[in-house]
């Protein structure tokens, strides 16, 4: 390229944009040249423009600028818009990264950075609200408090403005003023009526009890601090990532709440993950009340309005704080200081959908890329948090109040779901008061229903898997796809009438619970009682409100609840997660079991927790009871390292799918000779091997392996390119996943 650098600032202009359009396919190869008009001299990296594509228009990201394009001038069209807002360069950049290491498209990484609502259509697109206000003049001042010549719907509404500005629609209906009224008070001088920028301000949940600013922090709690600003206030270059373990109720989120606070003193920002808000509503709204519209909040209960709205003034600067769900980590803050991790075990820091990203680990590299410290608190650490992170350890609770005892009760495999102790704690519960949790990790009545005269399951005609009966709702449903039917009322097959139900789930286990406890109240909490906008945090917003009471539920009452008065946790079935083949089974069983009992006795009057287990004797069942996280690591890392899984390894899966049996295994096939082909030594795979059938399409997936991880996604990455091009491979769906859950 020509060197124009000698001809001075104003004839070297960047007038090409290089821009990635936001489009779906996976073939296609951007970025695409743009020219740029004088009137959009201003565009620059992480501008957002509307651009003529193909036939259509795409809303497109610019990644870069140049002087010159390869493109022929002629062919050179200018983009038709520039949006209202853009998005810092360094989030541009950690966008495409985050599509890399994922093995996903630019469009894709590019997607999770923008301001929420920028469809990729041209139309679809949230923008700010400007609405007609209403401002107090200097005169206006004076004449609302003398109200000398004014009608008394004039007085009301100068007074009403003496606060501030207003909305005039909300005016009109606080005071009963017209928009003649208006008009006239805006003939006289008296009043401002301007259209102005109004913020669609979200509503925060409170429940329980909030954490008072100024109070003194514990010794521990100050050595952590101590240890968290140390690496704040490190020279540029120093390790700035460390774990916070911190038993349960140990007062992490303290910790939390004074590095931020520093952060701030320090002109810095920061962003406060959290594993899903409606369920820990608690964590966010004490980060509100401590920092109040310093903060912004994310969460899935936001309006588009109001979730752009945040957006705009963490981009702005108005916020400096935010906190939220995995996506927060991609929030717009510039001088980045902090980010934690509330909770660093908790799996919803995972994204489901492509790319299917690690927030904990796309926190690293932004904290890396920016000098920011990270911060990872947990009770139950990961594995690999504890292997590769600096640590510093809370080892007790807040007020020196004890770990509660644990006791195992190994049960027989038969139907009845509550061991007699459990029984006699419960009915103490009702019987002297106080609360009790109980976690079974299964939802709905039964797990699966089967004829009793020929033996048929009820089976989901578009996943290999058994229905799962919803008593109250009448149906049988499919976990996987949510496909649901009415329950049968005779089997097609032989024509019986009798059905038998197997297994339990939360919702007969808090139809049990009511009629043995009555009158106690027994809440459920699961993805059925909890689906909808709030409605988690509502129940546990009910449970909070309980004079005394029992909440049931999934893995969802494990969350990092904080009430004092729970006297009594109870888990149940609590091996059936080993029972699955899953190299993360330990680690999720003791994560899940000393999570619950983090829940118990954190008030004055004690607590104590029972865990039904048909395998009583499982090691990480053990350790969990005796509340030993440094035990249940050192062993858990151990058989990693024997058997080469993460941390000593990376794992990348790739799944291939088709509707009609046959294409998904030929594509996996040549996947995993290309991997193979290319592989850098100390590369193993693990299939390919059949999965059940999924929503209706047969599934064949294969699991690399290897301690190279760059160079391992580099060959998936070509391979699965590879065979998304084959025409051959029509109508297969590729999903890879990298460090897989
Ligand atoms: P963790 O997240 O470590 O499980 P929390 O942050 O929920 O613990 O704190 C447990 C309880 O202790 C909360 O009710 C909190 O308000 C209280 N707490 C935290 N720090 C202090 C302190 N320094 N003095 C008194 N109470 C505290
Ligand atoms: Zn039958
Ligand atoms: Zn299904």
């Amino acid at each position: 390229m020509q060197d124009f650098s000698h001809i001075g600032d104003r004839y070297c202009r960047r007038v090409i944009a290089k821009v990635e359009p936001l489009t779906r396919a996976r073939a296609l190869r951007g970025p695409f040249d743009y020219r740029l008009p004088e009137s959009m001299a201003g565009v620059r990296v992480g501008s957002i423009v509307v651009v003529p594509f193909g036939r259509r228009r795409s809303v497109g990201v610019v990644v870069g600028l140049a002087e010159q394009s390869e493109v022929a001038a002629e062919r050179l069209v200018e983009p038709i818009s520039v949006m209202e807002t853009d998005v810092p360069p360094d989030l541009i950049e950690l966008g495409l990264r985050v599509a890399q290491e994922y093995v996903s498209t630019p469009a894709r990484g590019l997607a999770l950075v923008l301001p929420p609502g920028t469809g990729t259509g041209a139309t679809s697109r949230t923008r700010s609200r400007r609405r007609l206000a209403a401002t107090l003049t200097a005169a206006g001042q004076d004449a609302a408090a003398d109200g000398a010549g004014l009608g008394p719907r004039q007085v009301a509404a100068l007074q009403a403005l003496r606060e501030g500005p207003l909305a005039v629609a909300g005016l009109m209906e606080a005071t009963g003023a017209s928009h003649s009224t208006l008009r006239t008070l805006e003939g006289r001088g008296l009043v401002e009526l301007a259209k102005a920028e109004e913020r669609r301000r979200p509503e925060v949940r409170r429940v329980g009890a909030p954490s008072p600013a100024g109070r003194a922090l514990t010794p521990a709690q100050n050595a952590a601090l101590a240890e968290v600003l140390a690496r704040l206030d490190a020279p540029e270059g120093s390790e700035r990532r460390v774990l916070l373990h911190g038993v349960t109720g140990s007062g992490k989120t303290e910790v939390y709440l004074h590095a931020v606070a520093a952060v701030l003193e320090r002109g810095l920002t920061a962003i406060v993950l959290v594993p899903e808000i409606g369920l820990t509503p608690q964590t966010a709204s004490r980060f509100a009340d401590r920092f109040g519209d310093t903060v912004a909040i994310l969460h899935s209960g936001l309006s588009d309005g109001e979730r752009y709205d945040e957006w705009l003034r963490l981009r702005r600067g108005q916020a400096t704080v935010c906190v939220g769900p995995r996506s927060a980590v991609f929030a717009p803050l510039s001088d980045l200081g902090l980010i934690v991790i509330d909770e660093e075990h908790d799996p919803s820091y995972k994204q489901d959908g492509d790319p299917r990203y690690d927030a904990r680990r796309v926190a690293e590299l932004r904290a890396e890329a920016s000098g920011a410290v990270l911060l990872a608190g947990s009770a139950t650490p990961r594995p690999e948090s504890w292997h590769r992170l600096d640590r510093i350890s809370i080892p007790e609770r807040v007020d020196g109040r004890p770990m509660p005892p644990v006791e195992i009760l190994g049960m027989a495999p038969v139907e009845s779901a509550l061991h007699p102790t459990t029984r006699d704690a419960l009915e103490q519960v009702r019987d002297q008061g106080g609360k009790a949790i109980v976690l079974l990790n299964r939802r709905g009545w039964s797990n699966f229903i089967s004829c009793r005269g020929c033996a048929r399951v009820w089976e989901c005609p578009n996943c290999d898997v058994a229905l799962v009966l919803h008593r109250a709702a009448g149906r049988v449903s499919c976990h996987h796809c949510g496909h649901s039917e009415r329950v049968p009322e005779r089997c097609p097959d032989c024509g019986s009438v009798s059905v038998a139900r197997h297994g339990a789930g939360t919702e007969r286990l808090e139809g049990e619970l009511s009629q043995i406890l009555d009158p106690l109240p027994v809440l459920r909490l699961d993805s059925d009682s909890g689906a909808g906008r709030g409605a988690g945090a509502r129940i546990l917003e009910r449970f909070d409100a309980l004079e005394a009471g029992v909440l049931v539920g999934t893995q969802m009452v494990a969350k990092g609840h904080d009430f004092p008065d729970v006297t009594l946790g109870v888990v149940i079935d609590a091996d059936s997660t080993l029972r699955f083949p899953d190299f993360r089974a330990e680690e999720r069983t003791f994560a899940l079991v000393a999570q619950l009992a983090g829940r118990t006795g954190r008030g004055g009057s004690g607590g104590r927790v029972l865990v039904q287990a048909l395998d009583a004797a499982a090691p990480c069942l053990a350790h969990a009871s005796a509340h030993d996280a440094p035990g249940f690591l050192a062993d858990e890392l151990g058989r990693r390292e024997a058997l080469a899984y993460p941390p000593y390894a990376d794992l990348v899966r790739v799944v291939c799918a088709s509707p009609d049996g046959g294409p998904e295994r030929r594509a996996i096939d040549s996947i995993v000779a290309a991997v193979r082909a290319g592989a850098p030594t100390g590369l193993t795979v693990s299939g390919p091997a059949a999965l059940f059938r999924l929503k209706g399409r047969e599934r064949a997936q294969a699991l690399f392996r290897s301690r190279d991880r760059a160079e391992m996604v580099r060959q998936v990455r070509v391979a699965v390119e590879a065979a998304a091009a084959d025409s051959g491979n029509r109508g297969v769906v590729f999903s890879v996943d990298v460090d897989p859950q």
